[in-house]
């Protein structure tokens, strides 16, 4: 049976033998390169570690129940708004799903494509972006404005795609239109029709003399 320092040891393996603040850096670090480099591993070792959170509490999740989340994220000293971030990330993408070359935190941005109710989403236009992401080599900052944009584009196209009332009788509809409701005896039937105030009294003339010249 494992024991919690076999457990300890498998994940700083895992996590590329970074677990200590005093671990020394590598000895040949000359260039510009070499600093970039040694950053991008470390960051790409923070980002495994944030995802072995992220699956640690999922489990934890599995074996405990949602409700163990606020006791957890007390004894290991974390922001409960932290562990919510944690768990949409674990739900928006499993595994497989995970592109290595992304942070995290552009994972959990492009999760917000997506509506998500009761610990479920409701769409999955999340994957989409983040395959637009990994193909131009996005942060998180530049996927969360990316999302900005696409919406506010949905949103002007949302707009346009629904007319605004005109008015009846000059087919204008500006300024606002007000909705009139004429009643027929005759047919029992109730008609909506939207004008302009001014255009009102105009309209009903019209009604009259096609109703006299109808007669
Ligand atoms: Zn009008």
């Amino acid at each position: 049976m494992q024991t919690v320092m076999d457990i300890q040891k498998a994940v700083k393996g895992l996590l590329g033998g970074i677990a200590s603040p005093q671990e020394e850096l590598p000895e040949h670090l000359e260039t510009w390169e070499d600093h970039l480099a040694a950053y991008q591993q470390a960051n790409e070792v923070s980002d495994a570690a944030t995802w072995y959170k992220v699956d640690i509490l999922y489990s934890l999740v599995e074996k405990f129940g949602r409700t163990s989340l606020a006791e957890f994220a007390k004894q290991v000293h974390e922001r409960p708004t932290t562990f919510v971030s944690y768990m949409r990330a674990a739900k928006a993408f499993p595994k497989p799903t995970r592109v290595p070359e992304l942070s995290f935190e552009a994972h959990l941005q492009a999760s917000y494509a997506d509506s998500y109710k009761d610990q479920k989403f409701l769409t999955d236009n999340r994957f989409q972006v983040l395959e637009q992401a990994a193909s131009e080599g996005m942060s998180g900052q530049r996927v969360r404005n990316e999302i900005t944009k696409q919406r506010a584009e949905a949103q002007k196209e949302e707009l346009k795609a629904t007319d605004p009332v005109k008015c009846k009788r000059c087919d204008s509809s500006e300024p606002e239109v007000y909705k009139f409701i004429f009643y027929s005896p005759e047919v029992k039937n109730a008609v909506e029709v939207w004008l302009h105030r001014d255009c009102f009294e105009e309209f009903i003339n019209t009604i009259d003399k096609d109703h006299v010249s109808n007669d």
